[in-house]
């Protein structure tokens, strides 16, 4: 029998939570692994200092990778990708779209590398096929008629959002695995070659808390060589790289677009439902928390991602974003592209541990092998012989999960055809139920879910307006609800306009400039959002 998360509040107001494992990291990697973890029948406490998807896991490109983008520098992580993709595609289709991908040259590029691309793909065990020109233009219209070469390949798209919901949703309705977020790891307690407790930060109330565990899981990605170093453990290495992303207004093709060449600045566009994710660059960087897009970075994506596909000089951006990826020390210290994509998992006993270790490094698309590798170690280390079953047992499709779903919401609402049920976010199509449903299955310990946390969960807010109109209406349904009783959804409208103005900025002219002004006159002139004294 599993012993439940129990919460038990000291005499001095510090609060002690008990589980078995705690999962330190929200990321889709510590989804997995609490999800692994709970098939094994092992109950885990999973923290965030914000949310799910907070770090790299909600600040990609979305691309399941069939490992053709890194055949020419890194075949170790391309057979891992061609595996992962072809496992995820069976086992969480929902979370799939099959677009296929194309990896492409155009004049100017180095035709010996393109001529070694195919053999490169075949010896990964990667599908891949020659389209003429003319092909390739059929099958996409919009590549440059410039084009000298394209390969299809595998590549498919990815929702980190619903992976990452899922994972935990599986893992809460299977053994009461519990799933907190805003719980920073401030510090560790050791006793004899044990850490014995976690010392966590609750960011929203500022309350200390203790976990207690057998056993602690460093799934930190970026912030994972800090939290192993608070607890004594050196033999974490990372550097980082800062990558930036731009999504533009329309859908501009159907498959996964690669730049044939090896890997570079603005070299992959990629369908996300109704958008497109152009990116990426590479800067190194030592800033992981407040890493924000610049002019430059936007420029360079937007030069280069038109070589391929010359309407992205021309299309409407509604959003940038940057997000840093943790590389492992060692392989390829002068270029950021050549350092290994592959993951290390460190079991910290030569640092005198036994019961911590650290996951990092790799791919969304690799999480679920990641999640396995450190659920082995931790099992081992439990006396659990039950294997993993990730790699074969379907993920389940939870219905509030559905709503990160480009397109869903119409599909529901209109099936369920109901008049009362009120669309709040138009540009994407949510309607009140799924905030109804979405709040319901808020995470254990949230009283009260943020307007960024419900869009976190949903489309809402993602469409050309970002927010503007969908925020406002969202927040007077809450109050309509009862849900709010006080300036709170003000101050979560201002903190939710932040946020998204905050990927706003450097795509502002044209169309999306005239967007801004009106947001501006809205949460400024008419609500006064400005002046809400919130700190
Ligand atoms: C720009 C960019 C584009 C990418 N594109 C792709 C792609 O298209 N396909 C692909 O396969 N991979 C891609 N990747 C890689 C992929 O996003 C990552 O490998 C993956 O998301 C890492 O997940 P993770 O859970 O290990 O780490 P993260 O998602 O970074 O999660 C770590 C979590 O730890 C939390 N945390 C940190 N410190 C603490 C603390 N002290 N206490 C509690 N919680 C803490 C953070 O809030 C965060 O949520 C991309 C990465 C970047 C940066």
């Amino acid at each position: 029998m599993v012993s439940p998360c129990v919460l038990k509040s000291s005499g001095a107001g510090v609060q002690t939570l008990e589980t078995e494992v705690l999962i330190i990291g929200g990321g889709v990697t510590g989804a997995g692994i609490m999800r692994d973890l709970a098939l094994r029948g092992i109950q885990t406490l999973l923290v965030d200092k914000q949310d799910l998807c907070a770090g790299a896991s909600g600040g990609n490109h979305g691309l399941l990778h069939s490992g053709g983008r890194y055949v020419s520098n890194d075949q170790h992580a391309a057979i891992e990708c061609r595996i992962e993709n072809e496992i995820l595609k069976r086992l969480a289709p929902q979370c799939v779209e099959e677009t296929g991908g194309l990896f492409v040259a155009v004049k100017g590029d180095d035709m010996a590398f393109a001529d070694t691309f195919p053999g490169l793909c075949q010896t990964a065990g990667i599908q891949v096929e020659e389209l003429s020109p003319a092909e390739a233009l059929a099958v996409e219209p919009h590549l440059s008629k410039d084009l000298i070469k394209a390969y299809r390949v595998p590549d498919a798209t990815i929702d980190p959002f619903r992976l990452a919901l899922e994972n935990v949703a599986h893992a809460r309705a299977f053994n009461d695995s519990v799933y907190q977020p805003h719980t920073q790891i401030v510090g560790f307690i050791t006793k004899n070659g044990l850490i014995t407790e976690a010392v966590c930060r609750n960011n929203k109330t500022n309350a200390t808390i203790h976990i207690r565990a057998k056993q602690f899981v460093n799934a930190g990605g970026a912030w994972a060589m800090n939290i192993a170093q608070l607890a004594g453990c050196t033999d974490v290495h990372l550097s980082y790289s800062k990558g930036t992303l731009l999504i533009s207004h329309d859908r501009m093709a159907d498959h996964v677009v690669n730049r044939l060449r090896p890997p570079a600045d603005g070299d992959i566009l990629v369908p996300g439902g109704t958008v497109s994710v152009l990116g990426t660059t590479s800067i190194r960087t030592e800033e992981l928390d407040s890493v924000i897009p610049t002019v430059a970075e936007i420029d360079r994506n937007v030069i280069e991602g038109s070589a391929m596909i010359p309407a992205l000089a021309t299309a409407r951006y509604i959003r940038a974003f940057s997000r840093v990826r943790p590389l492992l020390q060692g392989a390829g210290a002068g270029d950021d592209r050549e350092a290994t994509r592959g993951f290390a998992l460190l079991n910290h006993t030569t640092q005198g541990l036994e019961n911590f270790c650290t996951i990092t490094g790799g791919k969304l698309t690799t999480f679920r092998q990641m999640a396995q590798k450190t659920s082995d170690l931790v099992a081992t280390r439990m006396g659990n012989t039950t294997g993993c079953q990730t790699k074969t047992i379907p993920l389940p499709k939870d219905d509030a999960c559905r709503w990160t779903e480009p397109g869903a919401a119409p599909r529901y609402w209109y099936k369920e055809n109901n008049p009362e049920d009120m669309i709040l976010c138009e540009c994407e199509m949510v309607p009140q139920s799924a905030i109804d449903e979405i709040i319901k299955c808020a995470p254990d310990t949230d009283e009260e879910m943020t307007l960024e946390a419900i869009a976190l969960r949903s489309r809402a807010g993602k469409g050309p307006c970002q927010g503007s109109f969908c925020g406002i209406r969202i927040a007077s349904y809450l109050y309509d609800c009862g849900y709010y009783q006080d300036e709170t959804g003000l101050i979560h409208m201002k903190d939710f306009f932040n946020e998204r103005f905050k990927g706003m900025r450097t795509v502002i002219w044209g169309q999306q400039a005239a967007q801004m002004e009106l947001a501006e006159a809205l949460h400024c002139g008419l609500l006064g959002l400005d002046t809400l004294d919130n700190d």
